[in-house]
């Protein structure tokens, strides 16, 4: 029995396709990259854009010929699953199961035996690492409480779920024996983490706190995405005190202006998130940022606009992910009065890109020279005996080195040279 597996969205979704793989593995179903292989297709879908589900769609329809020729079972799950169980089973009535995100453990049963569960609530599983992988997501919650007006997930994954304690520990353990160097605290808001431990409440810088002297291999500890509404004076505390704690943080900015931030329910406005990002920058020695930042909100003003421009400047992001307003049936922003035309949001979006990697540059060109510690991500394909790295800024690497390495060795790198977003220079033995 061989299955195939196409993984669509967040990061989220990809740990969860890893713990999946686990499973089917240890149900003796093994893996392939091959549709004509394959008995079984799985796509773990995702619902936060409409071209990702369009896409998704257009996937169906070629597994829909792989059927008929080879008898493929096709099972779809994930967000989309979540999002529209009734249309899939109407429109692509070939597809075998619809199975939402918290039963994506019965995939593999469903494969055996043609059963399905159902469970009304999330479970975590026990471990999420790809054997023999240097760096590992670890989920620590599920859904969101949040429900930002434009965003669906918190309709497709429900309400917040936080992983035990105890559960965290253990994976935590288990990473660290294998040498895993990275790991990604994942949660669609990871800061409003909430459980308990030895009887008493655990917050997420405490959780931080707890199992941090747990490790050993791993250096860099990330997490994504925190909320910048619970982004705690005793969060920043722990991530300038931890050493294994990435001095690099992912915070969504979202926009620059406070009416639009509220007209998104972000919870926070333009000030209070300036001066969370002047404390920690005064607080964190060395720290960086990316975020995400979202332009053609419905009813945004070209001032509000320059207002997002300032604060990304003010931010002064190594990265950034940066999208126009896409609505999304089912959300209250798709609904909201003063729509932008498309050719404004490309507009907006590609002032703020064009920005956006000039900053980018500047920022990493007065960095140089530099030395800095990597993890060893493996050989360039396009420089012939160059290392690649990454560092816990997340920059990317290319260096010589006068012994042999291999993946998930940690270096020391001298930096003296950027060409375009890779620093380039060379071991310091
Ligand atoms: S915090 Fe907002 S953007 Fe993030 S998952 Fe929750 S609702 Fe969506």
């Amino acid at each position: 029995m061989r299955y195939l597996i196409e993984t669509y969205g967040c990061q989220l979704n990809k740990a969860e396709s890893d713990a999946l793989e686990i499973l089917l593995r240890g149900r003796g179903i093994e893996k392939t990259e091959d549709p004509r292989q394959a008995d079984a297709v799985i796509l773990n879908t995702c619902s936060v854009r409409k071209t990702a589900e369009n896409r998704i769609w257009g996937r169906l329809g070629f597994y829909s010929a792989e059927k008929r020729k080879h008898g493929t079972m096709i099972i779809v799950t994930g967000c989309m699953a979540e999002r529209l169980k009734e249309d899939l089973k109407k429109e692509a009535p070939y597809v075998d199961a619809v199975i939402g995100t918290n039963d994506k453990a019965s995939i593999p049963d469903f494969i055996l035996s043609g059963k399905t569960g159902a469970s009304d609530h999330y479970s975590f599983q026990s471990s999420y690492y790809q054997e023999g992988a240097y760096s590992s997501y670890v989920p620590i919650m599920n859904g969101c409480n949040n429900f930002c007006s434009y965003c669906i997930v918190p309709y497709v994954r429900g309400r917040e779920v936080s992983r035990p304690v105890e559960d965290v520990i253990r994976e935590i353990r288990y990473l660290d024996d294998r040498c895993v160097r990275e790991i990604t605290l994942l949660g669609q808001n990871v800061n409003s983490y909430a459980s308990e431990y030895e009887g008493k409440p655990v917050d997420f810088p405490t959780l931080l706190e707890i199992i941090v002297p747990y490790m050993h291999n791993i250096e860099f500890v990330r997490f994504e995405s925190p909320h910048p509404k619970d982004f705690s004076d005793h969060l920043i505390d722990v991530i300038a005190s931890e050493r294994r704690v990435s001095k690099h943080i992912h915070l969504p900015m979202q926009s620059g202006s406070t009416r639009i931030l509220s007209l998104m329910n972000r919870k926070n406005t333009r000030e209070s998130f300036i001066a969370l990002i002047d404390k920690m920058r005064e607080r964190i020695p060395g720290l960086t940022f990316s975020t995400d930042v979202m332009v053609g909100f419905p009813s945004e003003t070209e001032e509000e606009y320059e207002e997002t421009l300032s604060m990304m400047e003010k931010m002064g992001c190594t990265e950034a992910f940066m999208y126009y307003f896409n609505p999304r049936e089912g959300t209250r922003a798709a609904g909201m009065d003063g729509q932008i035309a498309d050719d404004v949001k490309i507009r907006r979006l590609e002032r703020l890109i064009d920005e956006q990697l000039m900053r980018q540059k500047r920022i990493k060109e007065g960095m140089l020279p530099f030395k800095s510690r990597v993890i060893v991500t493996g050989l360039s394909r396009d420089d012939e005996g160059m290392y690649l790295g990454r560092s816990e800024h997340n920059d990317y690497f290319a260096f010589t080195s006068a012994s042999e390495l291999s993946e998930g060795m940690m270096a020391d790198v001298y930096a003296d040279e950027l060409s375009g977003n890779t620093f380039r220079g060379h071991r310091v033995e």
